[in-house]
């Protein structure tokens, strides 16, 4: 018999989107009486729920072998698996891609299942790896977006390795990094380690081997001058060629077109990879919106409700939101869609039950970025520091992310099982 119940659906199970589950699950079971006519259902095209900030790690981690075994542990350091989250908490979860969304009749589409009505919505589904149309980088550079782009890029660099040894030729192996953000920088630093270990597992002359971040500003990470002067002296230390003011103007023949930011001339550059880390833009799912604002992305009340859509709810990156009191923009970043889950699920519940709604108010925690094995730099404001410290701040952060996710233990194993992974290429 089909259900009565009407339908909370979340489409997405990453940072935004498993919280607001989560938190709205906890909710519904304080008010039985309201919630009883409602179930909750969670749609990702995965079974996995991805901690972004250590894709890095498992993009450069060493293997002496590369087997199933470890790209399993690698998969597994990282994710957390929707299906027991799911149980933990009472919602539904489908496994399933969601194909269109419509509004008018408040049914979304999927892939494997037929159609699934909605009463609340929450879009969630993130962001895509922006190309910027330069030509002929989408189809010869690698992201580093998704779980499977880290592992591909693992996999990529040990086979390059392996066959440039086997030829036993003096050609060098270049590589760059598109993109002098948070993830090109924390990717470049650690990849130094696993090229070093690569070299010598092949036995490969390691001056041989070029890196070089790529970037058309003069600020890497563009939190600062202090940030970008405490970068740049890190990536001349770790023997990292740091490109700034160059734009990446497309990709032929095995070389890299760049062009001077200043003076505008073009130049070529070698390159044997290309790991694109220049920018996001809004997943093909929000096409289904005839309203969209100018990023292509949905725009949200302070409350986190579409406004031009009554009972949808958006968060996290695939959401245009503004800060209350400076009216800038918030940042799509983890922190930021985690917060913002935790309002979308009071939201809902407040409207079920017929409460006031609670405004976003986001509290930036500050940002760390990883330099290279437990060399991390703190930023908030003025406040700027790096070295161990901050590596210590993010493994209890880690340990806080996981254990709302599983309990303590297991939060804890999980983060020195995760550690001796990542140590392998330090
Ligand atoms: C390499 C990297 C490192 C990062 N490091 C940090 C960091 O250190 N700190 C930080 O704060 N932020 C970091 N971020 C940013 C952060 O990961 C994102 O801002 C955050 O994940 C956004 O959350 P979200 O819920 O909007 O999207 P996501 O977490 O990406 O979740 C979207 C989910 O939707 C699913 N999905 C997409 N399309 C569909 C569909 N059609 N049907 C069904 N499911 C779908 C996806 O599989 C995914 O599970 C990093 C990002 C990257 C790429």
């Amino acid at each position: 018999m089909p259900s009565t119940k009407k339908n909370i659906v979340i489409i997405g199970g990453g940072l935004c989107g498993l919280k607001v589950a989560t938190e709205l699950s906890k909710k519904l079971k304080q008010t039985p009486e309201t919630s009883k006519h409602y179930r909750l259902v969670v749609v990702n095209d995965t079974n996995v729920h991805v901690y972004h900030s250590d894709l890095y790690e498992i993009a450069s981690a060493y293997n002496e072998k590369i087997t199933q075994a470890c790209l399993t542990a690698l998969e597994d350091s990282v994710c957390i698996k929707i299906t027991d989250v799911a149980k933990k908490s009472g919602f539904t979860f489908y496994r399933d891609r969601v194909t269109t969304i419509d509004t008018e009749t408040k049914k979304i589409t999927l892939k494997k299942r037929e159609t699934l009505d909605y009463e609340y919505l929450v879009v969630a589904v993130g962001s895509v790896t922006n190309y910027y149309n330069i030509p002929g980088i989408e189809d010869h550079s690698f992201p580093l977006k998704e779980l499977t782009d880290a592992l591909t890029i693992n996999c990529h660099l040990d086979q390059l390795f392996q066959e440039r040894a086997e030829k036993k030729n003096d050609e060098k192996v270049c590589i760059a990094i598109g993109g002098g953000g948070a993830t090109g920088i924390e990717f470049s630093c650690e990849l130094i380690g696993f090229l070093n270990k690569l070299s010598k597992k092949y036995s490969f002359s390691r001056k041989d081997v070029d890196l070089s971040i790529i970037d058309g500003g003069y600020e890497f990470l563009k939190l600062g001058k202090k940030p970008n002067q405490i970068v740049k002296k890190r990536l001349k230390k770790l023997g990292i060629k740091p490109m700034q003011g160059t734009y990446i103007k497309g990709y032929e023949n095995g070389n890299l077109i760049l062009e001077d930011k200043k003076t505008k001339k073009t130049s070529t550059q070698k390159n044997d990879v290309l790991i694109w880390t220049g920018g996001i833009k809004a997943n093909p799912l929000l096409q289904s919106f005839s309203k969209l604002n100018k990023y292509g992305e949905l725009d949200v009340n302070e409350m986190l409700e579409c406004t031009a859509y009554p009972n949808i709810f958006a968060g996290g990156d695939n959401a245009t939101i503004t800060h209350p009191k400076t009216g800038e923009f918030i940042p799509k970043t983890g922190q930021f869609a985690a917060q913002e889950g935790k309002i979308i699920a009071y939201n809902i519940w407040a409207d079920i039950n017929k409460q006031y709604k609670k405004q976003f108010k986001p509290l930036l925690k500050g940002y760390l970025v990883p330099l290279g094995g437990k060399r991390y730099m703190f930023i908030r404001g003025n406040i700027v520091f790096s070295g161990i410290i901050p590596f210590l701040m993010k493994k209890v952060l880690d340990i806080m992310y996981f254990n709302w996710y599983m309990p303590l233990t297991t939060a804890v194993t999980r983060i020195f099982t995760k550690e001796k992974i990542f140590v392998q290429n330090d």
